[in-house]
């Protein structure tokens, strides 16, 4: 096995998501003199996914209106990418990273390895498209071009979203799963139902209360007997984070995921995780808390990154997803023990929804995010206790006091919201 390295090591990041490259560009700002290397599976150079079920799959937008740094940036911040380059082994104790027969030494390491799709488990299930790469959203695509009807399994915000995309692109297309109104459990069912018409309004069949019981060569079969022709099939049934190379090595993991604290440090010395692979504690939610979202991974990512460059910090920002379906936005949170959500309401703003977090008398706003504040006007919680700040369409609010805070305005009846993940 052939030693990869010209130099002395440096920080080796695994993983080139939106958490392994603010993890890069934490460390630079930090750190301009050790190497940084990214080792990817990833063919390409590190893009948004966000868009590849919006505007790339209804065509308005490009592989390349994705990238998130030009090839240049890389050189000019010395920061090596090695492109398809999977990761099979890490030795915690040698210091030692080995892909493909060659190992990588590392001074400090950090795992951000996503997670993918998990195939859907049913006769056929193979014969489903899947939606996380650019690759993956190409073929999609390239599929979509040809197709008459699709049939799109499961209503979470990547079913939604690609279900919009694939109906504005002129195919008939049928949105099944098991949930009454889609994200019930997580938006509550007036938001839901808002959800539904929007997609109706594009043209989408939303069929609730059925189960996909087989995917043959013309359709899917429903658990209720019943079938749907189609010539295209897109598995939204969710993902599996990536842990499995950082558990062999012995990193504690908890749910199948890199159990890490809110510096983002993993059981191991020197080793930091971060983004959808990671566990993570949440200092202001005082427990570790699972997400799936881009602003998040990036927030860990910053985290772990400044971390290796010699500065912890902690991850105590309020997480949360921005979706943004139909050019409307959506930005929910995903809370602590310490933080009541109710589920937005309409209002004549659009949808929102009020949190109670922190503890009394503190105030803790993540530096990261407090560059990023643009809080709307103040007006009164709905829960009737104290000030509340709202977020106005196109904003994003992070704050955190101990009065109720509204950080969510699910602003999907609106149009006018222009925030866009970067
Ligand atoms: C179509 C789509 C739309 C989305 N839209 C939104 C949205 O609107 N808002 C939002 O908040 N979130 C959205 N998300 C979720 C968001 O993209 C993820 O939360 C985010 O990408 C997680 O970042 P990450 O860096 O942790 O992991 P990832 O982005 O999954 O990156 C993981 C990286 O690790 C690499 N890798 C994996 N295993 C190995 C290995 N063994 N060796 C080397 N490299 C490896 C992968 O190739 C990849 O480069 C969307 C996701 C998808 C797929």
């Amino acid at each position: 096995m052939g030693v990869q390295s010209a130099g002395p090591p440096g920080l080796v990041i695994i993983g080139s998501g939106p958490a392994g490259l603010s993890a890069a560009e934490s460390f630079r700002e930090r750190n301009r003199d050790d190497p940084v290397l990214m080792l990817t599976a990833n063919p390409a150079l590190p893009y948004q996914r966000p868009p590849l079920s919006k505007d790339f799959l209804r065509g308005a937008a490009e592989a390349g209106d994705a990238e998130l740094h030009p090839a240049e940036w890389f050189a000019d911040n010395a920061v090596e990418v090695v492109r398809s380059q999977p990761v099979d082994a890490i030795d915690v104790t040698q210091h030692l990273v080995m892909s493909r027969g060659s190992s990588y030494p590392y001074r400090w390491l950090v795992v951000t390895t996503g997670a993918l799709p998990s195939p859907i488990p049913v006769p056929g299930g193979d014969n489903a498209l899947q939606l996380r790469s650019l690759a993956d959203a190409t073929a999609l695509r390239e599929a979509a071009s040809g197709a008459d009807a699709a049939v799109v399994i499961g209503a979470g915000f990547i079913g939604c979203e690609a279900a919009a995309s694939l109906a504005m692109r002129g195919v008939a297309t049928t949105l099944v799963a098991p949930d009454p109104v889609p994200q019930a459990k997580r938006l509550g069912r007036e938001a839901g139902e808002r959800i539904t018409a929007l997609l109706t309004e594009v043209g989408v069949d939303y069929l609730a209360g059925v189960e996909v019981t087989e995917i043959g060569s013309r359709g899917v079969h429903l658990d209720n007997g019943t079938s749907i022709g189609c010539d295209l099939v897109l598995a939204a049934t969710g993902v599996a984070p990536q842990a499995d190379v950082a558990a062999q090595a012995g990193i504690s993991t908890r749910d199948g995921r890199i159990a890490v604290d809110a510096g983002m440090q993993t059981s191991a010395d020197n080793v930091w995780a971060a983004g959808d692979v990671a566990l993570a504690q949440n200092s202001l939610a005082g427990r570790r808390i699972a997400v799936e979202h881009w602003q998040d991974a990036i927030d860990q990512g910053v985290v772990a990154g400044a971390a290796a460059a010699g500065e912890p910090g902690e991850w105590d920002g309020v997480p949360g997803f921005l979706d943004n379906d139909r050019g409307s936005n959506a930005e929910v949170p995903r809370l602590g023990r310490r933080v009541r959500n109710l589920h937005p309401r309409r209002t004549r703003r659009g949808f929102h929804g009020v949190v109670r977090v922190g503890r009394r008398g503190r105030r803790r706003t993540h530096p990261q995010r407090r560059r990023r504040l643009r809080p709307g006007r103040r007006t009164h919680s709905s829960a009737g206790s104290g000030p509340a700040l709202v977020a106005t369409p196109g904003t994003r609010v992070r704050c955190a006091t101990d009065a109720p805070v509204a950080v969510s305005n699910t602003s999907i009846t609106t149009s006018e919201s222009r925030y866009r993940p970067r």
